[in-house]
């Protein structure tokens, strides 16, 4: 477990999620009022939460999801319990979900099987305790304040946090996932994925000129620009490589053999860390799924 200060109103906290950190990162903003973004499934956010202690926060009013998806918000009920005057503040897409996440737990179990037991208890939120975003809101902190901005193309019920005065953007899995220790860009797309909502939702974020990135996994990037280019321009070379496999025909695997010989940089990458190439093959389904959506409708 550790925290690291990145600016004077933010600081990133890294809880491990079953004994492993560096998985995703939760970050803190602190002005008069505090507010936390992405608290992470329960076990992790336990792990937060003695964080938090450590470091001091007495009041909590916000508990900031980028998205309603578990590993980033599934603890938020245990926070929200933690700290009774604060509130959920997610999507509109996302309340009811967040409210009875049965769907919610159907899907991660879906992509994940049994790995879902690592997140802990899945419980729902009082609805009386979440309030749903609207697009260019701004969130007051006293001191600080964070803009909203709707970002859909992960899931339809993303969105990312702008601080104005560091230029810090909190993007959840807009822009991907890095792989390994600050590689390369991986689109963050399990189905359903939407990649020309993900490239829109990737040129807004570098519309806002932000000087760091906070990757929810995992880390904080002082080269956005490489950064969001690196993403964009992955995203529109597996595009064009699902429009081809569903346009011959062809199957997922032959998209994964495909895309291994055709992204070099990805290929050497992945070479030297474990699990890497697992965890193409699903972001791969959310572009093949969405090319045959688009052929066939
Ligand atoms: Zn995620």
């Amino acid at each position: 477990m550790s925290s690291q200060r990145l600016s004077d109103n933010i600081t990133v906290i890294d809880a491990p999620i079953n004994g492993k950190t560096g998985i995703l990162g939760t970050y803190l903003v602190t002005g008069e009022k505090n507010a936390v973004i992405d608290p992470g499934p329960t076990s992790q956010t336990r792990g937060v939460i003695d964080e938090m202690r450590k470091l001091g926060v007495k009041n909590l009013d916000w508990v900031l999801a980028t998205h309603i998806h578990l590993d980033h918000a599934g603890g938020s009920w245990l926070l929200l319990n933690e700290y009774p005057e604060s509130m959920l503040y997610c999507h509109p897409k996302g309340v009811a979900h967040m409210v009875e996440p049965s769907k919610l737990r159907d899907a991660a179990e879906r992509l994940f099987g049994e790995r879902i037991l690592e997140y802990g208890e899945i419980r729902g939120v009082q609805e009386s305790r979440v309030q749903a975003s609207r697009d260019h809101e701004i969130i007051d902190l006293d001191g600080v304040t964070l803009e909203v901005y709707w970002t859909p193309g992960h899931s339809s019920h993303s969105q990312c946090y702008f601080e104005p005065d560091s230029r810090t953007a909190f993007v959840g899995d807009a822009i991907g996932h890095t792989i390994g220790d600050g590689g390369p860009v991986r689109p963050a797309s399990p189905p359903p994925h939407n990649p020309v909502q993900a490239l829109e939702s990737i040129d807004l974020i570098r519309s806002l000129d932000p000087e760091t990135l906070c990757v929810a996994h995992f880390g904080a990037y002082k080269d956005p620009e490489m950064y969001l280019e690196r993403i964009s321009s992955r995203t529109r070379l597996w595009m064009r490589l699902a429009e081809k496999i569903v346009d011959d025909g062809m199957r997922l695997d032959d998209l994964v053999a495909l895309t291994m010989r055709e992204d070099h940089e990805l290929k050497d990458h992945i070479k030297g860390v474990e699990g890497a190439d697992h965890s193409v093959k699903p972001s791969l389904l959310g572009f093949y799924l969405y090319a045959k959506w688009v052929k066939n409708g």
